[in-house]
């Protein structure tokens, strides 16, 4: 079988349920149920493992999303017929190769991030993958390209979007791809459980104030309809509703 990341994260010492970081894999399942899942549900392609196991030697690994996580947006992105898609935080690219292999012919995903670096990474992949036409990255602070975006008249022409960038501006960030999306539209938001930091009482940092901030927004917003999904490290689905 190839290698899914069935390393177990650490626990806090506090509560043995709870990872003290940010995690990467389905965290609220056993291990040997995880690897149960991972063994008999993925179907993860081997240039998608390939980067994944390139990306595993970067110490910043743990941001990527897991195979389970990239084969559930994709069935997403296959099931809602998406063509017009928005990534904000690329990183090395798997979230974005996962939903690019997805989307038809014609489709299109405006892939968001500020570091040339890890994206350089990406862009080997999309290119090899054959997916690099479909996919155009925007180098620079996320929030101002999704200012152009809505300059250049895109209000309301996406069908999905995946939020994944620096965790302050997830708020700003949703609220400007919402208005990008079209009703019926659907925007995933990575990371909304932060390794059951949002429960944890003795993390106040400026990130677990702003996910838990993000969170009790979003339940009451009234443009969305919501999922929490416990997927990897949480995956928050919101649909927009008709205005
Ligand atoms: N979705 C990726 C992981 C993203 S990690 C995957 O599954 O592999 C978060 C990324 O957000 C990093 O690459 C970082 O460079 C980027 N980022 C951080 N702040 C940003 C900002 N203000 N605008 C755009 N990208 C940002
Ligand atoms: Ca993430």
């Amino acid at each position: 079988m190839t290698g899914y990341p069935c390393h177990a994260p650490e626990y806090a010492s506090a509560n043995p349920k709870l990872p003290i970081a940010m995690t990467n894999r389905t965290f609220t399942l056993p291990d040997t149920l995880y690897d149960y899942l991972c063994s008999i549900s993925l179907h993860e392609p081997d240039l998608l493992r390939r980067l994944r196991e390139e990306t595993a030697r970067d110490s910043m690994a743990n941001m990527q999303i897991s195979p389970e996580q990239g084969q559930f947006m994709s069935l997403l992105v296959r099931l809602m017929g998406a063509r017009r898609s928005l990534e904000i935080g690329v990183y090395t690219g798997y979230s974005a190769l996962s939903v690019a292999m997805a989307l038809p012919n014609d489709g299109n995903l405006i892939a968001c991030d500020i570091s040339k670096d890890w994206t350089g990474t990406a862009m080997r992949y999309w290119r090899e993958a054959g997916v690099e036409d479909k996919i155009d990255l925007r180098l620079g602070p996320a929030l101002d390209t999704l200012d152009h975006l809505l300059e250049e008249g895109r209000e309301g022409t996406f069908d999905f979007a995946f939020i994944d960038a620096d965790k302050v501006n997830y708020w700003f960030c949703f609220n400007k791809v919402i208005k990008l999306l079209r009703s019926g539209g659907l925007i995933a938001v990575d990371n909304t459980l932060w390794g059951g930091n949002v429960i944890n009482p003795n993390d106040e940092s400026e990130e677990t104030q702003a996910i838990r901030s993000f969170n009790r927004k979003l339940h009451n917003d009234e443009r969305v309809n919501i999922s929490l999904v416990p997927i990897g490290d949480g995956l928050t689905l919101a649909l927009k509703r008709s205005e």
